[in-house]
């Protein structure tokens, strides 16, 4: 693959897509004649100088903590496609953490989760929200219950913004532990 195949590719579908899929071609390239099936082709240049047509670029900001680095989001027929870092941001300068940089994965990421799940039988399954609920604040009535409110901890998400960790942290108080952590470092 030529650099500038890889450029425009990297431009398309995002720098660290991009690295990933990369590597595993590499990999794959290595043991079989993928490379030359001509399963890819040079993006045109009008492909490399405008990879979505019509879209526009909304100055937000990174909710993943309190900091609040900007972004420049690419957003193409309401579907976010693309991000930059804000460079002129009057907080961040320019600057991200790797959770901001890959903060575009939080909607188009592939195996997020997007409904609640239940392994049964060694299986995952789909489950409604209200079942999913029911079955959650069954089971921790039942531990408050039987062992009391710090039999157990709350684990948040770094992927959680700023306002749901403090949703979360409310939530644990009500229930009766400080047994809260909100997983931030990772
Ligand atoms: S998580 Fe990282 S990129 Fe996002 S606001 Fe905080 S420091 Fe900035």
């Amino acid at each position: 693959m030529t650099n500038t195949t890889q450029n425009a590719l990297a431009t398309k579908i995002g720098r660290r897509s991009f690295l990933k899929m990369a590597a595993v071609a590499g990999a794959f390239g290595a043991t079989s004649s993928f490379a030359s099936r001509n399963v890819t082709r040079a993006a045109t240049q009008d492909e490399v100088k405008n990879p979505f047509p019509g879209s526009k670029k909304v100055r937000t900001i990174c909710t993943a903590c309190s900091v609040g680095c900007g972004i420049t989001a690419e957003v193409q027929n309401g579907v976010w496609v693309r991000q930059e870092v804000a460079q002129d941001h009057p907080v961040s300068l320019g600057g991200h953490c790797c959770k901001g940089a890959d903060m575009i994965d939080m909607v188009r990421s592939e195996v997020r989760l997007k409904y609640p799940m239940v392994k049964e039988g060694g299986q995952w399954k789909r489950i409604s929200w209200e079942t999913a609920f029911t079955r959650i604040s069954k089971k921790l009535t039942s531990l408050r219950e039987k062992s009391g409110p710090d039999s157990t901890i709350f684990l948040g998400s770094a992927k959680m913004s700023t306002e749901q960790a403090y949703y979360f942290r409310k939530f644990a108080a009500f229930y009766g532990t400080n047994n809260i952590d909100h997983q931030a470092r990772i």
